[in-house]
């Protein structure tokens, strides 16, 4: 059954359809692969046992029967849920999330829970409390991060799909470090009711799937208007598949977004593929246009002070008192909050606590956080308007290949933000994006390229990603010994 290891959804939905193999069976197959490889990867933080999974009763729809991974910040009732977190210790989710709930009404069996970096902030799933996932590519690598536990288990074929979640890139770039595809849909187009918060304004479910076909089976299940999420945009429910015909728009026109592409610390190599994927698109059909957009400059800039100031707020709730870990031996209450926060985060949280609290504090409100704010709107209307030249924009998702475990340590964290500087300007501005598999460093690491898109336009960017999918085979690759 090796070779149903790396099936698509759909050829998975056909194989059940036509009774060539049952749910039981592929359920049971993919334990066995978690059974096997979880160990080497750390994937997953906890597979459940066969009897207890959720969903896979329900026998509705699509993904009915077709396992997927949650990333373990999404709530899931009856369920631990950890953030990667030694704070939430003990904790048990007491509803499901939204997309939680939208999943099982399709049958889609849940298996598990994903690793990630501590409460999504990171770039590489180290800092984890319970260890970095390893990149199925190259063990001694990350796969990216936050969402680097879902993008593994894909990129190992340990599941067809997973759910990641998104602040600043953490779909996009672990998908591009592992060689598979991942989707950050336009924000409010997925509910972010029971998403743990990290910087609510930037937060969005997304997807990783070895395709862009199974992105849109899976999105087609997620999207639309949630009355528990008032962010949530009033849009038609719709099958993203239906305009996935293996074309291109007629008239499609990308823009290159140059100072990204020409950008320092961009590999040759990254360039390159990016280069190609240019090409490819112009067989296709697709008019190349050169964009500039020097505001996106500044992007990781303001990122990092609004993603800092809105996870202060959000994860003062971790207080010892509502959720997980306390303190018992402190004399006080003010000792009890501050003890439980201090052995219950890791330094990273600690420390993004700590700027989050100087950027909005009295006196450099105005310097750092209203300054963030302005830029973000400068992005929000300089993107509008390249969105008038062009249909969608393309760029690297990130810098390099995979980099090594424990390559960038707290002496050298400023490169690792440098991640971000690709991803987060989507989330500033709430724009799509999604970052597909373009080609490999001569290390055989993938590498990925991004598409950035209007406000929902999740139906195009599918489109265009998928017709480049019909003529190149990266997405097909898998990494050896899986
Ligand atoms: N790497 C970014 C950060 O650490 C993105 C995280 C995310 O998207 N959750 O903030």
């Amino acid at each position: 059954m090796k070779n149903l290891s790396f099936a698509s959804i759909a050829q998975l939905r056909e194989l059940l359809d036509n009774k060539e193999i049952s749910e039981q069976e592929l359920l049971d197959f993919y334990l066995d692969r978690f059974k096997q490889y979880n160990p080497i990867l750390n994937a997953a933080i906890e597979i459940f046992d066969k009897e207890s999974i959720d969903g896979q009763f329900a026998h509705q729809g699509i993904l009915s029967g077709i396992p997927g991974l949650i990333k373990d910040n999404i709530l899931q009732a009856d369920r631990k849920m950890t953030c990667a977190s030694k704070i939430l210790e003990g904790f048990k989710a007491t509803y499901d999330a939204t997309v939680i709930s939208r999943l099982k009404r399709h049958g889609a069996p849940l298996i598990g829970r994903a690793n990630l970096d501590e409460f999504a902030m990171g770039s590489s799933t180290e800092t984890s409390a319970f260890g970095p996932t390893k990149n199925p590519w190259d063990l001694e690598r990350v796969p990216g991060g936050s969402s680097g536990g879902s993008a593994a288990a894909v990129a190992a074929g340990l599941v067809p799909w997973a759910l990641g979640s998104e602040t600043g890139g953490s779909v996009r770039q672990p998908a591009g470090l592992c060689g598979i595809v991942g989707i950050k849909p336009t924000y409010g187009l997925v509910s972010r009711y029971g998403l743990t918060a990290y910087a609510s304004s930037l937060d969005q479910v997304g997807i990783f799937a070895r395709s862009a076909y199974d992105i849109a089976i899976v999105l087609s299940i997620l999207a639309g208007q949630d009355v528990r999420d008032s962010s949530t945009l009033s849009v038609q429910k719709k099958d993203y598949t239906q305009s996935l015909d293996g074309l291109i728009k007629p008239g499609m026109t990308i823009g290159v977004v140059e100072s990204m592409v020409g950008a320092a610390g961009v590999d040759d190599e990254v360039r390159q593929v990016i280069e190609q994927a240019v090409k490819d698109f112009e067989k296709l059909g697709v008019t190349i246009k050169k964009i500039s957009l020097p505001i996106l400059d500044y992007a990781a800039s303001a990122y990092f002070i609004i993603s800092r100031a809105e996870a202060a707020s959000n994860l003062a709730r971790f207080d010892g008192v509502r959720y997980g870990l306390r303190d018992k031996q402190a004399q006080s209450l003010d000792m009890m909050y501050s003890e439980t926060r201090h052995d219950g985060f890791g330094i990273e949280v600690r420390d993004r606590i700590l700027v989050g609290n100087f950027v909005l504090s009295a006196g450099h409100a105005a310097e750092f956080y209203q300054n963030a704010q302005m830029v973000r709107r400068m992005i929000r209307k300089d993107l509008d308007q390249a969105f008038s030249q062009v249909d969608l924009l393309i760029t690297p998702t990130q810098p390099t290949g995979a980099f090594k475990i424990g390559e960038y340590d707290q002496q050298n964290k400023l490169l690792m933000d440098l991640q971000d500087y690709f991803t987060c300007f989507a989330n500033l501005s709430g724009n799509p994006g999604i970052s597909i598999p373009g080609g490999f460093t001569k290390n055989k690491l993938p590498i990925g390229f991004q598409l950035i898109g209007p406000h929902l336009s999740e139906g195009l960017m599918l489109q265009t990603a998928h017709a480049y999918q019909q003529v190149t085979n990266w997405h097909k690759q898998h990494p050896e010994n899986f």
